[in-house]
């Protein structure tokens, strides 16, 4: 009835709800406004009756109606007892509250990442939860009472230091990444934010809340690490070596400044590899790198660029003279001689050098143009090369190749020429080697004029995909004019065999091309073998149970290690061109040939000697008991039409 008419804004109830006041009545009868009520009023002998809201968080949530059978009854005694009734109900209620929401929050504390620390105004630990007792190795009665510094890992600046009390006692939240030394020593990184709290009493506390980060802050710095150094010299890495060289470039321009950007390469480095291990190799890079650092200034910028390249950045050059004699010095003191593990080892080293502003003006201008210049400078042993205009015309050139050769393949501009082997015993033909050439406006460029471009512009691996549908077609129609069927060998660049899906992608284009795997060699030069010697027996071992053949290219090289050979599934060691030259006049030369001719034999693989052009070199490879020969004597490349002639005369019946 009453809600009814709510509108009856003068009810008693409705007046305590709006205004939290306590309301008397002291005959109902009497009062117009109460008239809804008469009625009842009267039946139940209603005469008087309060209205007392009930406050909590100073809102009236509900209302408290009291009601007395005699008129004014509710006297002032009366009216003072509910005022405290009000004021009970309303502390209670806030009272439950608080217990509640402390409740939820010390749970939430003990269960939740967080580690909670209160201090004293003194620092002096007052409180701490169940988080921060695990995680700092202490008991609570340990904490409790001590000092905060019973966590300090006296691993902070002073100026952190300074940061964290200048904000703390001038009442602010400090948030920052303290180190912490548990009970046993250990150092915890936790992410804190610590607020100042000045409580009813006046007093002042300070409630550190944590997370225990150290994980995600090692994570991170060994990410950063290995992204950003190189985990063997300790040398940033290329991209690090960008960015700095960029921020030299932005403060030299401005301040006009001479910079250097120098690559610096110990030769044939694979050959270190070879001739002791992978570990001596490594070992070898770490003291060269040693002395780089030793050598320049704390300010220059020294770096790893890829597996044997360094590179300097030389900062703040008074003339361009001085590189001259900065350099001369650094390859006087690169090439002394290297003791590794009782061993010495020496090395000679090529630079290229790039100058700022001359050269170029963008980090990696200069490094790609000391590269050119290191290219210049290749065939001399410690030697440094500058990009000079005419390199420009070079590099020029460079991007032209490699613009063009790009376009070559979809042009068919490639060809593939053909240079057989024969059995050293009977001078048959055994397999041919297919030599790839680009023919350009009527030029015929050769491979290494082009090859290296297509692997550093990574058109190489097609060029190959390309190079084995050839092969699959030429190998198809020859078998149609009934032309002898002997294997072709592919060269493998370095960079396909390095590419992770190269087998799956040869295999892949053997199947796709329908191409007899019997009929289908590879070559691949030794240093790739070693680099990753696992690796290699893997890719090996999976193209062998496929049938394709294996020949080691430029075989001696370097330091060549028979031992390593024997735990590879290799099929074909071909001699490198260098000992068939030299075996003739040069006895040692002649003793390793015939070496590794009996070797191989004893390890069941074939030889083939390269670049055999007179008939006494072929003669004592005969005596030697090499298996096959290939050269200028016998056959150069060939284009099709004319290989083909070859096969015709061949007889077939062999
Ligand atoms: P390679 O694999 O060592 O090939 C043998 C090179 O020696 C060929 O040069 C060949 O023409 C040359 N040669 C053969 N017999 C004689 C000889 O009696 N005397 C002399 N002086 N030279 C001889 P080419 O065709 O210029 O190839 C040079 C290099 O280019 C090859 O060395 C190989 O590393 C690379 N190459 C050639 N074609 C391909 C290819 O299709 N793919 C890949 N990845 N590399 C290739
Ligand atoms: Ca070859
Ligand atoms: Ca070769």
């Amino acid at each position: 009835e009453v809600l009814s008419d709510l509108n009856n804004k003068s009810l008693l109830f409705l007046k305590s709800l709006r205004n939290k006041r306590i309301y008397l009545e002291n005959n109902i009868l009497l009062n117009e406004k109460l008239k809804p009520f008469h009625k009842r009023a009267k039946i139940y002998n209603f005469h008087s009756c309060f209205s007392l809201p009930i406050i909590k968080n100073n809102e009236a949530i509900a209302v408290l109606v009291g009601i007395s059978d005699q008129t004014d009854f509710f006297d002032r005694n009366i009216y003072k007892l509910l005022e405290q009734v009000k004021s009970d109900i309303s502390s209670f209620l806030a009272k439950l509250e608080a217990e509640k929401w402390h409740d939820i929050f010390t749970n939430a504390m003990n269960t939740g990442f967080s580690s909670v620390v209160v201090t004293d105004e003194n620092f002096n630990i007052v409180y701490v939860n169940d988080n921060m007792v695990k995680f700092s190795g202490y008991s609570k009665e340990e904490l409790i009472g001590k000092h905060h510094s019973i966590f300090s890992s006296k691993t902070h600046s002073k100026e952190f230091s300074k940061r964290f009390y200048n904000t703390l006692l001038s009442h602010k939240t400090f948030t920052g990444v303290i180190t912490y030394k548990t009970k046993n020593s250990k150092f915890v990184k936790v992410l804190m934010n610590i607020t100042p709290y000045k409580s009813k009493d006046g007093k002042t506390y300070y409630i550190a809340i944590g997370r225990d980060i150290t994980e995600s802050v090692e994570l991170q710095k060994t990410l950063e690490e290995s992204l950003n150094k190189d985990a063997l010299t300790g040398l940033i890495t290329r991209p690090v070596f960008i960015r700095s060289t960029e921020n030299f470039i932005k403060r030299a321009e401005h301040e006009k400044l001479l910079g250097a950007v120098v690559v610096i390469n110990p030769v044939q480095f694979s050959a270190i590899n070879h001739a002791y291990s992978f570990e001596t190799g490594n070992k070898v890079l770490a003291k060269i790198a040693d002395r780089l650092k030793a050598y320049f200034r704390k300010y220059d910028t020294i770096a790893k660029l890829e597996s044997d390249k360094f590179g300097v950045l030389i900062k703040d050059i008074r003339k361009e003279e001085d590189i001259f004699i900065i350099l001369t010095r650094l390859m006087k003191l690169l090439s002394k001689p290297y003791n590794i593990d009782g061993k010495t080892i020496s090395i000679k080293f090529n630079t290229g050098v790039s100058l700022f502003p001359k050269d170029a003006k963008s980090a990696e201008e200069l490094i790609e143009k000391a590269g050119v210049a290191l290219l210049d400078v290749k065939n001399e042993a410690n030697s440094f090369g500058f990009y000079k205009e005419d390199l420009k015309r070079k590099a020029q050139r460079i991007i032209e190749i490699k613009n063009d050769a790009m376009k070559a393949l979809a042009n068919k501009e490639f060809i593939l020429y053909y240079q057989p082997y024969f059995d050293t015993k009977n001078m048959e033909i055994k397999g041919a080697e297919a030599l790839i050439r680009w023919r350009k406006n009527d030029k015929i460029i050769p491979p290494m004029e082009f090859i290296p471009y297509l692997e550093e512009s990574g058109t190489m691996t097609e060029v190959e995909n390309w190079i084995i549908q050839e092969i699959a077609e030429k190998q198809k129609s020859w078998e149609k004019e009934n032309l002898k069927p002997i294997p072709i060998s592919i060269n493998i660049s370095p960079t396909s065999f390095e590419k992770k899906n190269f087998v799956a992608n040869f295999i892949s284009n053997i199947k796709a091309f329908d191409i007899e795997p019997t009929l289908i060699k590879i070559e691949i030069i030794e240093r790739l073998f070693i680099e990753n010697l696992n690796r290699s027996r893997q890719i090996l071992n999976t193209l062998k149970q496929y049938g394709i053949k294996i020949a080691i290219d430029d075989f001696g090289t370097g330091y060549s290690s028979l031992s390593y050979i024997s735990s590879l599934p290799i099929d074909f060691i071909k001699i490198d061109i260098s000992f068939i030259r030299k075996m003739m006049t040069d006895t040692k030369t002649r003793s390793i040939v015939k070496a590794i001719i009996l070797i191989s034999k004893e390890l069941s693989m074939k030889t083939i000697a390269e670049g055999v052009e007179a008939s006494e070199q072929l003669d004592l490879l005969k005596e030697f008991g090499c298996d096959y020969a290939q050269g200028y004597l016998l056959s150069k490349p060939l284009p099709e039409t004319e290989f083909k002639k070859i096969l015709k005369h061949s007889d077939l019946s062999q």
